[in-house]
């Protein structure tokens, strides 16, 4: 294949908004390449050279890019800094300045797939000292041999900025197209769920059939996604929904870990976020006594690291844990705030995959495959607090008991025998109860941005207010929420546009709706814990649009951010469509006096 091929199947992609027919293209393009390409052109469409949670990235800077530009293009540097800051996109500048070069010059050798797929590697592998020359000399020998187009993509493939619209979802359709049909789609997801990779799963679609699919398993090493829960209004409610027997744990407010644990030869620990980041060097401590007192050879496991008073035993609030987070520091930081990690799920153990088991078998192997550790201050792994409650009562009397121990909450979980890890989706398996429902203000919304306006006066020359939206795991599609302009101090306000700028987009994003036209697009990227005063029907908001009323979406009123930024949630894991809508539900019926 040739990259030239593919820049015109991203371009293709680019030019339309339509999910059905960027199916089509992808669907046409997987058809005709090989196994091997579709892998990598699935990484290439999103900027990358491996999955999401290889944390090895491209990221060269603007600047260095500009320099390739500038030595090929022949123009003088100001010339290119010039359209760089009119356009804010190498990848434009890159594709006019080429174009205006090969009006004059014919010479140069088509760029093949496999070339660029070696350039690539070699940009991402340069190290030393003089590094920086060796990237921007290997990215301009690519430039010199690309057409218009492929220069456009090379660049925004090396700054991090591919934007072609078509998401995973879209990606996924398309491949049950190209190689199976619809009704294979959820053996497709399913595979996509437990490893995240979807160069992985494309590969092994297009070269073995459904069935390879269907034979990929949980591995040590690749991080599943997340189970998450639903809410519901009141306790006797979840009661009910889980027919009046179930498990009640706990609801830590700390950080979700996934840890993947190998011991002997080759062997190693890892600790993922819920958004796949790897976290292992922010809990070095957690990670290795997870090695040290796991008692079989290999495991996956999660649970919630909680700093934690040793000497007490009484759980410190999330602020402090968010300490381990940080970029610098760390050591001081490991040695200042002691973190407990609870263990709430056992997904992987010594070559079985636990994903399909119910809730009660995955609990109890997770408690019996940890050694005690009584040679440091305090053992570092606990398990979460649980019971089997079968009543009202003993549901109120475990919240309070929750709330006591200065837990958020509690989370319900199903005891049936479907209750399996359902990697990547939220259903009524678990269902959790937070404190904040108990409240008369609603409980917070995790929203993501996607549009800003300037501001005006004291905020002049800044971004003033945000567009933010919520998930609807439904359609796969984002909606607005709300224009949030309060809560943000002096020094957010000037943080803004640093954490935005990578999002930053010419045009509203292919997975928004949105009425509202800020001053800036954002692709879903960052995400914001915000409060309302309430929910209503908006004419202007598009979350939920139609589902409550024919014609309307829903808008959180009096928006306000609490200045947590939820770097540890994907846009896709936001408050969801049917949360706002249970929500709004939630507040008519207390308006009505229905909840007590
Ligand atoms: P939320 O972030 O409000 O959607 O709540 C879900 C999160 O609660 C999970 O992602 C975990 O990080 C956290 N959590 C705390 N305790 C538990 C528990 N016992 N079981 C499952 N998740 C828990």
């Amino acid at each position: 294949m040739q990259f030239g091929d593919l820049a015109e199947v991203f371009d293709r992609l680019e030019k339309t908004s339509s999910r059905l027919e960027m199916t089509d293209i992808l669907a046409e393009f997987f058809r005709n390449v090989k196994p091997e390409e579709i892998r990598k052109t699935i990484y290439l469409s999103v900027g990358r050279l491996h999955p999401d949670f290889v944390p090895l990235e491209l990221g060269m800077a603007d600047k260095l890019v500009l320099k390739a530009i500038a030595s090929v293009s022949g123009r003088r540097s100001e010339e290119v800094e010039d359209l760089w800051t009119k356009t804010g996109d190498p990848g434009e500048v890159a594709e006019m300045l080429i174009a205006k070069k090969k009006q004059m010059t014919l010479f140069s050798e088509p760029l093949s797939f496999q070339n660029v797929i070696e350039g690539l590697t070699a940009i991402e592998n340069a190290s030393g000292k003089d590094s920086q020359d060796k990237k921007m000399k290997l990215l301009a020998r690519m430039l010199h041999d690309s057409s218009p187009l492929e220069a456009r993509y090379l660049c925004r493939i090396v700054t991090g900025r591919m934007r072609v619209g078509a998401g995973t979802m879209t990606a996924m359709d398309a491949l049950a197209s190209a190689f199976a049909s619809k009704e294979d789609r959820p053996d497709i997801e399913r595979a996509f769920n437990i490893t995240c990779d979807m160069g992985l799963v494309a590969e092994t679609l297009a070269s073995g059939g459904l069935d390879a699919v269907k034979g990929i398993e949980v591995s040590v090493g690749n991080p599943v996604k997340v189970m998450l829960a639903e809410r519901l209004r009141s306790l006797p409610e979840i009661m009910e929904r889980l027919g009046g027997k179930c498990a009640f744990e706990y609801k830590y407010d700390g950080i979700r870990v996934q840890a993947h644990i190998k011991k002997g030869p080759g062997g190693f620990v890892k600790l993922f976020s819920r958004r796949l980041e790897d976290l292992t060097s922010n809990f070095p401590d957690i990670g290795e006594a997870l090695l040290r007192q796991l008692k079989g050879r290999e495991a996956i496991v999660e649970g919630e690291c909680v700093a934690y008073d040793p000497d007490t035993g009484t759980l410190q609030p999330f602020q402090n844990v968010t300490h381990r987070r940080k970029k610098h520091g760390m050591e001081k930081a490991v040695e200042d705030i002691p973190v407990r990690i609870f263990l709430f799920d056992m997904l992987y153990c010594n070559g079985e995959d636990y994903t399909l088991k119910p809730y009660s078998f995955r609990r109890m192997r997770l408690e019996s495959s940890f050694k005690d550790d009584d040679s440091e201050r305090y053992d570092r792994i606990g398990y979460t607090s649980r019971a089997i409650i079968d009543s009202d009562e003993k549901a109120q009397k475990f919240f309070d008991g929750a709330i006591a121990a200065r837990c958020e909450g509690i989370m319900a979980k199903s005891l049936s025998e479907d209750s399996v890890y359902r990697a990547g989706s939220r259903g009524f398996l678990w269902i959790k109860y937070k404190k904040d429902y108990t409240q008369a203000l609603v409980d917070s919304f995790d929203l993501t941005v996607v549009g800003a306006f300037y501001g005006m006066g004291k905020r002049a020359g800044k971004y003033g207010a945000l567009l933010m939206a919520a998930y609807d795991p439904d359609t796969g599609r984002f909606g607005t929420a709300c224009k949030l302009g309060t809560g943000f101090d002096d020094a957010f306000l000037d943080a803004m546009p640093g954490l935005l700028e990578k999002y930053r987009c010419e045009t509203k994003p292919a997975s928004l709706d949105a009425e509202m036209v800020p001053d800036v697009w954002f692709i879903p990227g960052v995400v914001l814990e915000v409060t309302a005063a309430d929910i209503s029907l908006s004419p202007i908001h598009t979350i939920a649009y139609g589902t409550v009323k024919e014609d309307a979406g829903l808008g959180l009123r009096f928006p306000r951010f609490t200045g947590r930024v939820r770097d540890d949630k994907t846009p896709e894991q936001c408050t969801t469509a049917s949360e706002i809508v249970e929500f709004y539900r939630m507040q008519e019926d207390r308006d009505n006096g229905d909840v007590e």
